[in-house]
Order: C-alpha cells, then sequence, then structure tokens
C-alpha cells in the first residue's frame, strides 16, 4: 500500500490508524517472513490511538499522517534496542536517537520496529545476521538481497510503507531490486548519518525503500538536511520544474562482457532503454574507464573504513564483554571471537591487511587513486548528462542460503551500485517491470537529488 490509498483509507473512514497498525503487527506476526529484530508495538499503538483522536477534529491528511515506518537495526533509537544485526549489540538500548529519528518523531509517521540486516550491513543477504535471514516476500525461495533485507522486505510484505536502511555499496538498492520495490541511496550526507552505526563512513548514506518515488520524496523530505551534530551532512536546493522527458539528455552504460551481466538482466535492461528512446529522448551509450575493478577498490577502502569504524566495539566502550580473561589482549580476543561473526571478521582481518605499513601503497593508496578517477568521469558526465542509467544488479537473486558459506557472495552483483558510493552521487532503483525482478538504477549529479527524484517518477510512470 502507498501513502496515497493509505490516506484515501483513513479519510473515508474504511479503516482507523490503531486498526491499521494493529492489524499490520498481527501480519508481522503470521507472515514469519524475520523482517524485524525488534518491534515497537506499544508505542506504535500508543500514537495510533493519539493519531485518531487528531483526525476526530481535523478530516486533513497529510505529510506522513499514520505512515508505519520501519527502521534498519543500525540506526539508533533511544529507549528501542538496536543491535546492528550483532551478538555484540544483543542488548543495546541507545540513550538518544539518531537525527533522522529524531526528525521523524516530529512528524505524525509510526515506527513499526528495528528491521533484520547483515551484521553491521556487511553482505547481501541477511545471512551473515546473528537473528537469521530474512525471507523474501517476492520469492520465498530467493535470497532477499541485504544488507538492509529486512527494510526492503516490509515494503515488499506490506508490513510497512516506508523503510530507512543503509547503503554503503547497494544496501538500499539491492534488496530493493531482489525485493521488487523501490530503493533511494540520496547524495552523501543528505540524510544525515548521525546516530547511524558507521560501516564504511566515506561510503554510508542512509537510504529509503517504498513502493513508488513519491513515497520516498515524502520521507526524505521530512528528514533529510544538513544537521549541527554530523558535519558531513548537507542541505538540498528545492526543484520545482516540471520534467519533459524528451528534453533530457540520458547517458546509459554499456554493458560490456565483462561485467558478466546476466542474459536476463541485460534484456530486460534494453527493453526499458527502448520504451524511455520512444519518447523521443536523448540517450548516448557511454563507458566507464575501470568499472570492472571497481569490485575490487570498493572492498579495499571498505575493509579499511570498517576495521577502524568497528574498533570501538570492543566490549569496553560499546558490545558485549567476557567475565573471565588473563589479560588485555585476551579479553579483545575473546570477545571478537565470542561476539563477531565470520564476516565481519574476515573484514577486520583484510582491513589491517591493506592499511599495514608494509601494503599501504600497494593497496589503499592505489584504491583512492582509482576513486579519484571514477570521481572525475562521473563529474564529466553530469557536465553533459541529466542522468546515468544502468541495471541495478548485473544478475537475479540467489537461492536463498546459497549466499551463507559463500564470503564473495556479498560482492557479487554492485558493480553499477559501487560507482555511486565512490563517487557520493545519489541513486534509486525501480523495478523495470512491477512483479518482475531486475531493476532500472537510475543516478543524478552529487546534490541534485530532487531532480533526480522528479526524473525517476515519470521514468517510473513509463517503463511499468
Ligand atoms: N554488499 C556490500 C558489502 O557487503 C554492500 C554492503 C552495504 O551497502 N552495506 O559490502
Amino acid at each position: 500500500m502507498d501513502i496515497k490509498s493509505l490516506h484515501e483509507k483513513y479519510s473515508n473512514g474504511e479503516m482507523s490508524v490503531y486498526s491499521y497498525i494493529e492489524s499490520l503487527f498481527n501480519k508481522i506476526e503470521k507472515d514469519n517472513y524475520n523482517t524485524f529484530i525488534t518491534l515497537n508495538k506499544e508505542n506504535a499503538l500508543e500514537k495510533a490511538k493519539e493519531l485518531d483522536e487528531k483526525l476526530k477534529s481535523s478530516k486533513e491528511i497529510s505529510g506522513l499522517f499514520g505512515v508505519p515506518v520501519a527502521v534498519k537495526d543500525n540506526i539508533l533509537t533511544k529507549d528501542l534496542r538496536t543491535t546492528a544485526a550483532s551478538k555484540s549489540l544483543e542488548n543495546f538500548i541507545p540513550m538518544y536517537d539518531a537525527k533522522i529519528i529524531e526528525r521523524l518523531k516530529n512528524t505524525d509517521a509510526i515506527i513499526v520496529g528495528k528491521t533484520n540486516m547483515d551484521e553491521f550491513a556487511m553482505g547481501g543477504s541477511s545471512e551473515t545476521s546473528y537473528f537469521g535471514p530474512t525471507i523474501n516476500p517476492f520469492d520465498n525461495a530467493l535470497t532477499p538481497g541485504g544488507s538492509s533485507s529486512g527494510s526492503a522486505a516490509s515494503i515488499a510484505a506490506e508490513e510497512a510503507v516506508l523503510a530507512f536502511g543503509s547503503d554503503t555499496g547497494g544496501s538500499v538498492r539491492n534488496p530493493a531490486d531482489f525485493c521488487n520495490v523501490v530503493g533511494f541511496a540520496p547524495t552523501y550526507g543528505a540524510l544525515p548519518r548521525m546516530g547511524s552505526i558507521s560501516m564504511s563512513n566515506s561510503f554510508d548514506r542512509i537510504g529509503i525503500n517504498a513502493n513508488n518515488v513519491n513515497d520516498v520524496r515524502e520521507l526524505f523530505n521530512a528528514t533529510r538536511g544538513k544537521c549541527d551534530t554530523d558535519f558531513t551532512s548537507i542541505d538540498l536546493e528545492d526543484f520545482d520544474e516540471d520534467i519533459d522527458l524528451s528534453k533530457l539528455n540520458v547517458a546509459v552504460i554499456n554493458l560490456k562482457d565483462e561485467y558478466k551481466v546476466s542474459p536476463q538482466i541485460k534484456e530486460l535492461f534494453e527493453e526499458s532503454i527502448q520504451k524511455i528512446k520512444e519518447l523521443n529522448v536523448n540517450i548516448e551509450y557511454i563507458d566507464i574507464d575501470h568499472l570492472d575493478v571497481i569490485g575490487e577498490v570498493y572492498t579495499v577502502i571498505m575493509c579499511v573504513e570498517v576495521e577502524s569504524n568497528i574498533a570501538k566495539i570492543d566490549g569496553l566502550r560499546y558490545g558485549q564483554s567476557v567475565v573471565e580473561y588473563d589479560s588485555t589482549d585476551d579479553f579483545y580476543i575473546k570477545n571478537r571471537t565470542q561476539f563477531f561473526g565470520e564476516e565481519v571478521k574476515r573484514r577486520i582481518v583484510l582491513g589491517n591487511f591493506f592499511a599495514s605499513k608494509d601494503n599501504e601503497q600497494k593497496y589503499y593508496k592505489q584504491a583512492m587513486k582509482l576513486r579519484w578517477a571514477y570521481k572525475n568521469q562521473i563529474d564529466e558526465l553530469f557536465k553533459k548528462y541529466d542522468i546515468i542509467l544502468s541495471p541495478t544488479t548485473i544478475a537475479l537473486p540467489r537461492k536463498a542460503g546459497e549466499s551463507k558459506n559463500d564470503a564473495s557472495s556479498s560482492f557479487d552483483v554492485g558493480i553499477f551500485n559501487y560507482l555511486t558510493n565512490l563517487t557520493n552521487v545519489p541513486s534509486i532503483s525501480i523495478p523495470m517491470e512491477k512483479g518482475k525482478l531486475g531493476s532500472l538504477q537510475i543516478m543524478g549529479n552529487r546534490e541534485e537529488d530532487m531532480k533526480l527524484l522528479k526524473i525517476a517518477e515519470e521514468i517510473e510512470g513509463v517503463i511499468r
């Protein structure tokens, strides 16, 4: 259900906010998709009651009124358990709200609960979650993607209307694609990261899952913008112009053989481009240099940042700790051995390796050089084009459970996603056909998120 139909139902008296929110919690229990780690049931029902009272005195419904929002479990919520799907934070109750949550609480939206994810957002299937994997509501036999698995799945299962996720290397867009919903990763900093648990701080951004582009915009507008406690947060310019697709300059990334895009995705993508072309849109095919190694570039920088960001989860500052130990080293070793999963440990080790004195020049600096090379290319392209199109992922989802013992699976579909995280530009993933797997990724210019959303809304109308 989208916001518009929900508001219609509220205003014509078809249902009260309370009855809807109550039915939502019943559904979550019955579905058993493991979309949520912690529910916010009592508070949500309380707020629903208040909103019904409000509704009595005014029939005017707008914004996020009575809209259920799911929140990824690496975003801090005051007095509501926040685990990042890690055993280390199994009992962690934050003392304050993340900035976006603080802003959300000032609206009439209702927080449903905290969604399942890969541990500390490291993974692409939720199979690294300490709380077990999420089931894909779109097709139970397939992985829901990740790491914001529960956020995308909660939308697909109609357990929420909007969801916050986080996107470091595709984690909002990848599960959106695999669960057949919309996923938006804004310009770096457009949604403040204050109070989100960092994975790789120069790539991390808060993102949004929804049923359509319009709903994305509602939540984005209610929570975006600069804040005093996050110096990387930014304000965006509004964009009120109407979009005429035929006046746009559109770039399409050439799907070279070495990218190993699956034939089904290629076919769907070409069909979508064809539909856009029929509207007299000026489309040109472009190449991005070194795109074939972008996974490696992402992995090196990400692991180095992970290793430094995760250092604070040491059992002293944050996280569970063992009671019995022989020495300081033993304390650290035991905590990390017992309270972190395989994937997190692997990335800590890799990060240390890539950043070590001997290797620094070889891997990290080389990766940073390439990051600049991607950035320069993207900057040049956006001087000429309004948007850049690609598929969201290069392959259809794997079977559920298949990724568990394959460390490389976290990285195997994301090259076009990484491109946006490495260059800090916004992008949105929309299903190419409702009810069919395979999504289109639309990249916009840095800080031109409002324009991107307008264009995406037009394209959504054309291809679906
Ligand atoms: N799948 C990627 C990884 O495991 C992306 C994760 C993310 O965006 N949080 O690194």
